[in-house]
C-alpha cells in the first residue's frame, strides 16, 4: 500500500514512524514534512491546504491512502476533494470536522446525542459576554468559537482578563463560547471511526500550559503520556458507551458521517465525565506517545476505517510498557517564538534509547548551513521515552532531552510526574458503576 501523511508537525513524524512499521506499507510520501520526517521518506512541498494541489499529488503519486494529520486541511475541505477524486481519505469531511471548527456545534451535536460535557453559552457581544461569565462565576472559561490552533482558550480566575479575551474574539470577528469550569483529572481519548464504528486507543494525558505545575498560558501541548495507571477499570467503555457512539451515530443520523480520529478531551469530574472538547484528527502530543505503545499495524487501521470497514470486535495490540513523551520547544514560545536556532545533540539522544521526533524543524541551507537542523516552529521536537512503569519511561524520555541542546529552548520537567507518583485523585462520581 502506498501511503501519503499530510502534515509538517511532530504528530505526523509519530505517524510516519508507525506507518512505516506496518508490513503492508510499501511506500510512503508526507507533504509538507520537516526534517525529521525527510529523513525517513520522500517529503513534497506541497501546501497541505490546498485540496487541489493535494489531490494532483496524491494521483501523481498514485497512493490508495491519505491520512491528514492537521485540523486546518480537514476543515478547509482537503478531505472532501480527495474523495472527491476517489482516493481513500483518513480524516473526516469538511461538514464533519466542524465538530472541532466549531465549539457551538459541537455544543449542539452533544445535546442532540445527550453527551454529557460543561454548561456553556454563546455570546456575541460584551453584555452577552459579562451576562455569562457572571452566570457561571469564577474560574472563567472563554473559548474562541473558531480554530484558535489550541490557544484560543482562556481558563481564568481574573474577570477582567477573561471579558478582555472575549472582546479580543469579537474584535477579530469571532464569537465565544463561556462555560462552567470543570474540576478534575483530564484524559484524553482517540477514537478511530469509520463512520459507523468507532475503536478506541489507549487514554492518554497531556500537558497543555507552558510552565511546570501547570502554570504559565496555553501551548499546543507540552508533553503526554500512556497508559493511565490511575484511571478507573471501564472508563474508556463508559466513554464509547456515553461519548463517542451517540456522537458517531449522531454524525451519521445527519448524513454527515464521521471518518477519521474523533479525539475525546475529558474531564472527570465530581459529578461524573464530561467531554471538555472534540478534536477531529489525532493530538500532538498525545499521538507521539499513544503510537509508540500501538503494536497493530497502522496503515491497515486507518485503510478499513477509510472505507467504512472497521470491525467493532477488532482487538488493537499494545506493548506491555509506558510511554511518556517531553516536548521542547522554541524560546519565548507560545507568545513570541524565536526561530533559526540550531539543535545539537540529535544523535546523542537517539543513543540513549529514545524517539526523537521532529515537529518546528528544518534544515538550514547556504554557505554555512550545511544540512543543520535548525529550529522553525515553536514545537521544535518531542523526545519520547519508553519503559516499564512510568518512572522508567519518564528517567529516559529526559535523560535524552537533557542531551538536545538549542538556545533558549523550554521544556517542562514534570511530564507525567503526579501520575508517576500515583498522586491523582479521581472523584467518585467519575468511577463507572
Ligand atoms: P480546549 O481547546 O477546549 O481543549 O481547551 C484547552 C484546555 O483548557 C483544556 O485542555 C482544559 O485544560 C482547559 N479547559 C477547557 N475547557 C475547560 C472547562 N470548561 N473547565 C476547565 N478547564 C477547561
Amino acid at each position: 500500500m502506498k501511503v501519503l501523511v499530510l502534515g509538517s508537525g511532530g504528530r505526523e513524524h509519530a505517524l510516519v514512524r508507525s506507518l512505516a512499521g506496518d508490513p503492508f506499507v510499501t511506500e510512503l510520501h508526507a507533504a509538507p514534512g520537516n526534517a525529521g520526517i525527510a529523513q525517513e521518506v520522500t517529503c513534497h512541498p506541497v501546501d497541505a491546504d490546498d485540496g487541489a494541489a493535494v489531490t494532483d499529488l496524491a494521483r501523481r503519486l498514485g497512493v490508495e491512502l491519505v491520512v491528514i494529520g492537521p485540523e486546518a486541511p480537514l476543515v478547509a475541505g482537503v478531505g472532501d476533494a480527495l474523495r472527491k477524486a476517489g482516493v481513500a481519505v483518513f480524516g473526516p469531511s469538511a461538514a464533519a470536522a466542524r465538530l472541532e471548527g466549531s465549539k457551538a456545534f459541537a455544543k449542539e451535536v452533544m445535546a442532540a446525542a445527550n453527551v454529557p460535557t460543561a454548561m456553556a453559552r454563546v455570546a456575541a457581544t460584551r453584555e452577552e459576554a459579562v451576562e455569562a461569565l457572571d452566570t457561571f462565576g469564577s474560574p472563567y472559561v472563554v473559548k474562541d468559537d473558531g480554530l484558535a490552533a489550541g490557544k484560543g482558550v482562556v481558563v481564568t480566575e481574573d474577570r477582567d482578563a477573561a471579558l478582555a479575551h472575549a472582546q479580543e474574539c469579537f474584535r477579530a470577528g469571532s464569537t465565544v463560547l463561556i462555560e462552567e469550569y470543570l474540576r478534575g483529572p483530564e484524559v484524553s481519548l482517540f477514537v478511530v471511526c469509520d463512520g459507523r464504528t468507532g475503536i478506541p486507543l489507549s487514554p492518554a494525558q497531556d500537558f497543555k500550559r507552558i510552565g511546570d505545575g501547570d502554570e504559565g498560558p496555553n501551548t499546543g501541548g507540552m508533553g503526554a503520556y500512556t497508559p493511565l495507571d490511575w484511571a478507573p477499570a471501564g472508563l474508556v467503555d463508559e466513554v464509547m458507551d456515553r461519548v463517542a457512539n451517540p456522537v458517531i451515530a449522531e454524525m451519521a443520523s445527519r448524513g454527515t458521517p464521521f471518518v477519521g480520529v474523533l479525539y475525546c478531551g475529558l474531564a472527570l469530574t465530581p459529578r461524573g465525565i464530561r467531554v471538555v472538547e472534540f478534536n477531529v484528527r489525532f493530538g500532538d502530543p498525545e499521538t507521539q506517545a499513544v503510537l509508540a505503545r500501538l503494536k497493530t499495524p497502522l496503515g491497515s487501521l486507518l485503510l478499513d476505517a477509510a472505507k467504512g470497514r472497521l470491525d467493532e470486535d477488532e482487538q488493537l495490540h499494545w506493548r506491555h510498557e509506558s510511554a511518556v513523551a517531553v516536548v521542547l520547544a522554541a524560546p519565548g514560545y507560545p507568545a513570541a517564538p524565536r526561530t533559526g536556532g540550531r539543535i545539537h545533540g540529535l544523535k546523542k539522544a537517539a543513543e540513549a534509547g529514545v524517539t526523537v521526533l521532529h515537529a518546528g524543524t528544518g534544515t538550514a541551507t547556504g554557505k554555512d548551513g550545511n544540512g543543520k537542523v535548525v529550529a522553525t516552529g515553536g514545537r521544535v521536537l518531542a523526545v519520547v521515552g519508553q519503559g516499564e512503569g512510568l518512572d522508567a519511561a519518564r528517567e529516559r524520555a529526559y535523560a535524552g532531552i537533557a542531551r538536545i541542546r538549542l538556545e533558549g529552548g523550554q521544556y517542562r520537567t514534570d511530564i507525567a510526574a503526579t501520575a508517576a507518583a500515583g498522586t491523582i485523585e479521581v472523584p467518585a462520581a467519575a468511577r463507572p458503576p
